[in-house]
């Protein structure tokens, strides 16, 4: 089913990927502008691009506008054969995507985690699709890479899930993913946390091109966090997304799961606003919506209802003071602000960046900050992907060595 990538990345040379890897991210470029970004000589560039035709994946795309004389021929990645699978796995869906090697999605198909989704289970949905694709849209497509962005912990290293929470259906403990996904796919398969591919997509594709660090915070559940700095991914030792979520933003606060008093996710997430909203109304204040509500009612009742609004202002108070430690400490020029709750309630958003706007924060470049990405749904399942195509054209050796 999947092309050997072995075949067609690990034998080119380094500079044949570093030529692959400049037509892929800004091409279609003419010889003359290759030149220019890569420094190599007219000869040299020739010779590294032969390889990447022969193998069809360079082609000779367009013609460029002439400044006198014969137009020049333009180059860029062939973006009709290879294509790159992504998949989200998350506890309470499953987004699969495949992209083109200029990562633009061509099907894209999602699917709910039941109590029978099952490591097995979520590896055929995922041949289905590569099954559909080649049934209904890319006859003679080649799936050269895939990627999965999930929930850690994990052993990245490994390709392996190791003790991930919350998953509906048995079976989710020390699952080889990768490995079960290699060999039905035939192609190597990368794995990372979710908040890492979709920050990946956004800075390398998305509205963080240009930005050197930039960071993806998912609001949900919990607060999950992706951050890509200098060109590179942060990774801790066991690849947990919710590092930021456990953040003391109240040092004599509420006891987490985890142990610590006053974590942010006790304040900002999406479950705090429900149990703080809960517990409000037990001591009694006032409400049109009950203790248990749900944290979309409070949220969407936040416009009429005090107690609602407050819960909701409250949150995204919490919110600011863990971002405003992490943009002193990081100076990011984006911080992408994504997730259910970002979402659902305009008012948390907009309190945060009000906030964060008001804090004269002290380096130079200010922090822009923006809702949902470029990518929208589609961030962590286009990462993954992209992961997948840094891993093997190896250029980008922050990322691909981490
Ligand atoms: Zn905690």
């Amino acid at each position: 089913m999947g092309a050997n990538v072995t075949d067609l990345f690990s034998s080119l040379e380094p500079q044949e990927r570093r030529v692959f890897w400049v037509l892929q991210k800004q091409g279609p470029l003419s010889k003359n502008q290759l030149q220019q970004i890569t420094g190599f000589k007219l000869t040299t560039l020739n010779r590294f691009l032969r390889p990447l035709e022969e193998k069809s994946l360079v082609i000779r795309s367009q013609f460029g506008k002439s400044s006198g004389g014969r137009k020049p021929a333009l180059y860029d990645v062939n973006d009709r054969t290879y294509y790159i699978l992504g998949a989200d796995i998350s506890r309470i869906y499953m987004k699969v995507v495949v992209t083109n090697l200029k990562m633009q999605v061509v099907l894209s198909r999602h699917f709910d985690m039941e109590e029978t989704s099952t490591p097995e289970w979520t590896v055929k949905k995922i041949t289905e699709v590569v099954k559909e694709l080649l049934l209904t849209k890319v006859i003679d497509a080649k799936i050269l890479l895939a990627g999965v962005g999930t929930v850690g912990p994990m052993d990245k290293p490994r390709g392996m899930l190791t003790s991930p929470r919350y998953f509906k259906a048995p079976g989710w403990h020390n699952v080889p993913i990768s490995m079960l996904l290699e060999s039905t796919l035939g192609c190597h398969v990368a794995l990372d946390n979710g908040a890492n591919t979709a920050v990946l997509a956004e800075s390398l594709y998305g509205i963080g091109c240009g930005h050197d660090r930039v960071l993806y915070v998912n609001c949900g559940m919990g607060i999950r966090m992706g951050t890509f700095f200098d060109g590179a991914l942060i990774h801790t030792a066991e690849n947990e997304e919710d590092t930021f979520g456990h953040m003391v933003v109240n040092a004599d606060g509420i006891r987490c799961a985890c142990g610590k008093r006053g974590c942010l996710d006790c304040y900002a997430s999406a479950r705090a606003i429900a149990e703080n909203f809960k517990r409000h109304r037990e001591a009694g204040e006032g409400s049109t919506l009950p203790a248990n509500a749900p944290w979309r009612d409070i949220c969407m009742a936040a416009t009429d209802d005090h107690l609602a609004k407050e819960m909701i202002l409250r949150a995204a108070f919490y919110l600011n003071v863990g971002l405003s430690n992490l943009i002193g400490l990081l100076e990011p020029g984006l911080v992408i602000l994504s997730g259910p709750l970002i979402q659902i309630s305009t008012l948390y958003y907009q309190t945060v960046v009000k906030q964060a706007n008001l804090l004269n924060y002290s380096h130079k470049n200010k922090t822009n900050f923006h809702r949902g990405g470029n990518f929208k749904g589609d961030a962590i399942a286009v990462g993954a992907a992209a992961l997948a195509l840094e891993e093997a054209i190896g250029v980008n050796t922050a990322i691909s060595h981490v």
